[in-house]
């Protein structure tokens, strides 16, 4: 069995390297569990502008970028692979966290494994996903030229997202089920402000078609939310853009979450129901998740494994005594809470 880490974080966008830079330099050595698309919903992002330090913004990959080398920096290390499973050590023995057929143990664990995109749940979208239906504007946008593009919802990823597809397309329709914007003022002015993009609401999408060919995207049938009648929207992309969900499928059983999915923690700390597991940003708020508000969980993370190492020392194994003299004195009691 390999060496008990004193920490690993699973996941890496703002919250997961922000707790990697303070546990390492806290030399908890930590070790990343960061995925393969490293960086979080942020490597899908644009222009960062409300992320304090760069008055002239920054691009989210290039953030993430920066985020992982400082955590590098103090000797954070990282696995580019995906945890699969994570078993609570009982009654203070280490956890572990399976990475393929990989187990790694640690004494704590701090979960960041962010959100993903939220789906509408409607007929056609599952089948017509790559085929003119994304959920990502930075990755799809260029496939869109001078095309007919839809996107639905009515917050900031919405208006966003609306706002850079302009550039690429003839026309922009963004579509909410609301004539009201849940998105700031400031992004709403903005996508106002260019030429090609309509608004067009209460609307809601309640199934997607593609033409003739059976393959593409070609149209949506929309419901207009207070009368309930429907039309067709012909559109060659369609980008969906309702939010988010956590991704907490592997700690479903493990520590608590609410209805949602989302991991609960104790009071303002990051603690979960599991003593030595920890939980951080998007996984965690479904109120405020801006990279800030992550990043700054990702510390609180940090700091609660660190005073939990602290206040829970390591019981000494048979191994770890083997030539110091102490083994006839170990306590073999498993450490407490
Ligand atoms: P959000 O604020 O939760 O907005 C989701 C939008 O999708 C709302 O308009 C919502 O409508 C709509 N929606 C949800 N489920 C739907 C469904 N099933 N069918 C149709 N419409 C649906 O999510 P977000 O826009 O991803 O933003 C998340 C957070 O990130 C926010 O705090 C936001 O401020 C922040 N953010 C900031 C920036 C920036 O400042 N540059 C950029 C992106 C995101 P209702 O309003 O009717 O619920």
């Amino acid at each position: 069995m390999a060496d008990v880490e004193q920490v690993i974080i699973v996941g890496s966008g703002p919250a997961g390297y922000t707790a990697a830079l303070y546990t390492a330099r806290a030399d908890l050595n930590p070790l990343v569990v960061e995925g393969f698309l490293w960086g979080g919903l942020l490597q899908q992002t644009t222009d960062v502008e409300n992320y304090p330090g760069y008055p002239d913004g920054v691009m989210g990959p290039e953030m993430m970028q920066q985020f992982r080398d400082q955590a590098e920096r103090f000797g954070s290390r990282f696995l580019t692979d995906q945890a699969s499973r994570i078993e609570p050590g009982a009654d203070g023995e280490p956890h572990t966290v399976w990475v393929g057929d990989d187990a790694y143990r640690a004494r704590t664990v701090i979960l960041a494994m962010g959100a993903e995109h939220k789906k509408l749940g409607v007929p056609g979208e599952e089948e017509l996903a790559g085929r003119g239906i994304s959920y990502c504007a930075t990755c799809d946008a260029a496939f869109f030229k001078e095309r007919h593009i839809v996107v639905v919802g009515g917050g900031d990823s919405a208006m966003e997202e609306a706002i850079f597809l302009s550039k690429f397309g003839s026309k922009v329709t963004v579509v909410n089920r609301r004539d009201e914007f849940r998105a700031s003022a400031i992004m709403v002015d903005r996508a106002r402000e260019q030429e090609n993009l309509e608004f067009l609401t209460p609307y809601t999408v309640k199934e997607f078609l593609p033409g003739e060919d059976g393959k593409a995207l070609a149209k949506a049938v929309l419901v207009h939310a207070e009368t309930g009648e429907e039309r067709e929207l012909p559109m060659d992309g369609a980008f969906i853009a309702i939010g988010h969900e956590p991704q907490s499928e592997i700690v479903q059983g493990v520590v608590v979450t609410d209805g949602n999915g989302y991991v609960l923690t104790e009071g303002k700390s990051t603690r979960t129901d599991v003593p030595g597991i920890f939980a951080a940003g998007d996984l965690v708020d479904h109120t405020y998740r801006q990279a800030v508000t992550a990043a700054g969980s990702g510390c609180q993370a940090a700091l609660d494994a660190e005073w939990y190492l602290r206040d829970n020392p390591a019981v000494p194994t048979p191994a770890s005594l083997e030539g110091t003299g102490d083994l006839a004195e170990a306590q073999w009691e498993p450490a407490g809470r």
